[in-house]
């Protein structure tokens, strides 16, 4: 029998015990993983911990029931975003407990969904399963989802083919079946050094990287004009953003260096490869041969260094309509927001975002959960439990 209360205390003991592990993206997140391994081990799980290649981190994979197709995969980021200039009236790796929410980085974003999914280990060993159900925590979503590229190969291996993957970013609980994908960059552009008063012996990277920065706006003008637009989001076109710009010494020194950092959030219906082949292509047959033309050491290069596959939403489907009736919603939405939701379906595995907590708190000073959000995730673990006994 499903006791509520026991299970809202279970859920907040572990959910203070992941706020108290400092997993902020540049620390290890070691000790946590430890922790869930050891007490998913104890509860009976086929616990696999995969370590990161050249960091001291890992990813997780852990299996109640036979490893069989049509299981569910639990699916959910161990890092947290740093707290650091922020300012917390609380302290923010330590879970507090103040009118029904609960404050701490993470609480969120997301080991609230964490924290619901450990609090029912005991229950999915206990249950009659026959079909599996996977929790697979990764590292490193927050700095551009690496650790989930390096859980991909063994995923496709190990898992067998899935009903559906549940990825616990806060919805509110809401199923949320699509997302944008998005591309980060840096470009470098290496120029030629000159005195201010002899132009013609220098080529000014700043300047190239001020063209470049153009021809990236004015990608962005043309899609938010001619499309293509999706009305399901927010703004319904993909869109652009120059971030961090660094370059030049002196106003008397022409720059022989600058460099920016860009990204796009792209439709799942548009093209993503396709914009970054086209920004290459402008790079290689226009800017790259005038600049080279007056001094051949001149170069731009461009390093794409996060790659979020968007989540396309898949209407009428049986992993949306089984994702449905287990958060017990009659539609579906699209969240703003990149998750790791696309890999997975890259693997060809239905995927849907689906958690507790708000979005809106993700990333903040004073991050809370509310714990009745807590409890409707954990009614959602039960009928993820009860589906899998069928
Ligand atoms: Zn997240």
């Amino acid at each position: 029998m499903y006791d509520k209360q026991a299970q809202t205390a279970d859920i907040l003991k572990i959910l203070e015990a992941l706020v108290a592990f400092d997993t902020t993206s540049f620390k290890s997140n070691l000790d946590l993983i430890d922790f869930v391994a050891a007490k998913l081990e104890k509860a009976g799980a086929n616990v696999h911990v995969l370590k990161a290649k050249d960091q001291p981190k890992a990813n997780m994979v852990a299996t109640f029931g036979p490893n069989v197709p049509g299981g569910v995969v639990l699916s959910g980021h161990t890092d947290v975003v740093p707290v650091e200039g922020q300012e917390w009236t609380c302290p923010a790796f330590e879970m507090t407990e103040k009118d029904g929410k609960l404050f701490g980085r993470g609480t969120a974003d997301m080991k609230g969904f964490l924290a619901v999914a450990l609090a029912h280990a005991d229950d999915f060993a206990n249950a009659s399963l026959k079909k599996p159900i996977h929790l697979a925590f990764s590292f490193d979503e927050e700095v551009g989802c690496t650790g989930i590229q390096e859980m991909l190969p063994f995923l496709s291996d190990y898992v067998a083919a899935p009903r559906l993957v549940v990825i616990g970013e806060p919805t509110s609980m809401q199923v949320a079946t699509a997302h944008k994908g998005q591309y980060v960059a840096k470009t470098r552009i290496v120029g030629r050094e000159a005195h201010s008063s002899r132009p013609d012996d220098g080529v000014n990277a700043v300047v190239v990287a001020a063209e470049l920065i153009r021809y990236i706006d004015d990608m962005a003008s043309h899609v938010r004009q001619a499309g293509p637009f999706d009305e399901s989001f927010e703004p319904p076109h993909t869109t652009f953003n120059i971030g961090p710009i660094s370059g030049g010494s002196a106003f008397n020194i022409i720059s022989n260096k600058c460099e920016f950092d860009w990204e796009f959030r792209f439709l799942p219906d548009q093209d993503g490869p396709a914009i970054i082949a086209a920004y290459m292509d402008h790079i290689e047959q226009k800017v790259l041969p005038t600049i080279k033309a007056k001094f051949p050491e001149c170069d731009i290069t461009n390093e794409i260094w996060a790659y979020l596959p968007p989540l396309k939403a898949d209407p009428g489907s049986d992993g949306e309509s089984f994702a449905m009736s287990l958060a017990q919603k009659n539609e579906s939405t699209v969240v703003a927001f990149g998750t790791e939701a696309g890999h997975f379906q890259g693997l060809s595995f239905p995927t849907v975002v689906c958690g507790p907590g708000d979005i809106a708190q993700a990333h903040k000073p004073d991050e809370f959960i509310e714990i009745s959000d807590l409890e409707a995730c954990s009614r959602f673990m039960v009928r993820v439990r009860e589906a899998m006994c069928q």
